[in-house]
Parts: C-alpha cells; sequence; structure tokens
C-alpha cells in the first residue's frame, strides 16, 4: 500500500524537491510513497487569489486565513493525521516519526508570513510540529525534513532496514561514532577494539562511546535513557 503525502503550500513547486533524489526519490518512482502537493492558491481569494491578512490586534506581517486554509484541508482531508508545522508545535521526535511512518500517511499544512489563523488549527484538530527552536521563513522546508524522516522508514526504503534500530534516538542515546579505512589516519588510529574481530567487545565499545557523547551531549536524553530502566554501562 502506498503511504500518501499531501502537502498545503503557496510554493507547491518546492514538492518533491530534494525527495525526487537518492533513495526517497527511487521509492518515490517504485510507488512506495506519494506526495502531491496543493497551491492553497487555488482557493484564495478574488483577483488576487489572495490568502492572507492583517493580524487582529495589530502587529507586524500578516495573517493566512482560516476560511482559505479550511477550503484547501478540505479539498484532501480524509482519515490521515493533518500536521501544522509551526515553531510553536511540540518538537518532532523519531518517536513520532515512525508511528507517522507506520500510519496511511500526512497531510501536511504550511505555514508562511507571520502564521496561520489559529481557529483552523483548532476546528481542524490538527496537531501542531516544530523542527526545532530556530524560525524558518515558511513551513515548506519543515515539511520535507518530517517526510524525509519519515519515508526512509517505510518498508523497504533503506538498502539495510536492521541499522534503524541502532540509530540515535532509538533507544534515547545518539549514536556511537563511525570509522572506516584507512586504520590509520593523519597519524589518528581506529579505536583498537574495533579492529579486534571480537563482536562482544565491539558491542560494549560502541555502547560505552553512545552513553558517553548522549550524556556529555544531551543530558536530556541521556535521562531519558536511564529513567527507561536500560543498563548505564
Ligand atoms: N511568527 C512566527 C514565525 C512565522 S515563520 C513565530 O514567531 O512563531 C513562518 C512559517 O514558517 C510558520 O507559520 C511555520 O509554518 C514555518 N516555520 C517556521 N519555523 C518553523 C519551525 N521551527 N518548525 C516548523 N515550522 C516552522
Amino acid at each position: 500500500m502506498t503511504w500518501r503525502a499531501d502537502v498545503l503550500t503557496i510554493f507547491p513547486t518546492m514538492f518533491p524537491g530534494p525527495l525526487g533524489e537518492s533513495l526517497a526519490g527511487k521509492s518515490l518512482e517504485a510507488g512506495t510513497w506519494s506526495i502531491k502537493a496543493t497551491d492553497i492558491r487555488d482557493f484564495g481569494l478574488g483577483r488576487h487569489r489572495s490568502v492572507d491578512d492583517t493580524p487582529f490586534g495589530g502587529g507586524a506581517g500578516m495573517v493566512m486565513r482560516p476560511d482559505v486554509l479550511d477550503a484547501a484541508i478540505a479539498s484532501v482531508a480524509d482519515e490521515r493525521p493533518l500536521v501544522v508545522l509551526t515553531p510553536r508545535g511540540v518538537p518532532l521526535t523519531q518517536k513520532r516519526v515512525a508511528e507517522l511512518s507506520a500510519g496511511p500517511g500526512v497531510i501536511l499544512l504550511c505555514g508562511r508570513f507571520e502564521g496561520i489563523d489559529q481557529r483552523v488549527i483548532e476546528a481542524r484538530n490538527a496537531e501542531e510540529i516544530s523542527v526545532g527552536d530556530y524560525v524558518l521563513s515558511g513551513g515548506e522546508i519543515a515539511a520535507l525534513v518530517l517526510l524525509d524522516a519519515a519515508v526512509r522508514l517505510l518498508p523497504g526504503v533503506m538498502g539495510a532496514a536492521a541499522s534503524a534500530d541502532e540509530e540515535s534516538f532509538a533507544t534515547n542515546l545518539l549514536e556511537y561514532p563511525h570509522y572506516t579505512r584507512p586504520a590509520v589516519w593523519a597519524d589518528r588510529a581506529v579505536p583498537e577494539t574495533l579492529t579486534s574481530g571480537n563482536h562482544q567487545a565491539i558491542a560494549a565499545w560502541r555502547h560505552a562511546a553512545a552513553a558517553d557523547i548522549t550524556k556529555n551531549r544531551r543530558p536530556d536524553l541521556y535521562n531519558q535513557y536511564v529513567a527507561s530502566g536500560a543498563q548505564a554501562p
């Protein structure tokens, strides 16, 4: 069954964009997933197909109109979750990505200008998701981020599917560092254990390295890891 993505945007030519390349692009061609970008301006008002207006209460910028957005949503809405990309949303996690990837697909609404009238978000019971604590100029690149993360988890998309279980965040740990040939480069040798051929020792080294880097860089994740009952080395 095809995993279906609909994107509502005033810049439909941004899709599939980078997702037309590499493994995402191949699986798009193969029909593992599909994407349709709908131009919100098709539902815009008047001769200029206007989609925005000035904010009630004053202030800078323009706000996307709820009536226009609702009509755009209605044109694609079905049982799939509706996600609004916004810096005010819940931070996107690998867990939520995996859930979305396991479902029928997703409908993504991309904001522009100052943002979206809150009433349409509430009326449509949309899920507000952020891709990080910084401000983008529009929701399109955030939508591409979410789609890229979800599509690579679809069955058959990644070459070595098993590797997803070991990746960063799978266990609340960041991934261990990687090394390849040459064994010595610029006077730097690869950690000895990794060339030992001792699989148990390698697994232990990797786990310790993952725990160490997570503790240093992301104490928030490390605390979750410890709380989850996993054994800290
Ligand atoms: N005035 C808003 C920023 C608007 S940026 C504020 O201060 O919160 C314009 C659009 O870009 C937003 O409507 C949203 O769709 C998108 N966007 C910006 N940053 C984002 C982020 N970190 N995650 C998801 N979407 C984002």
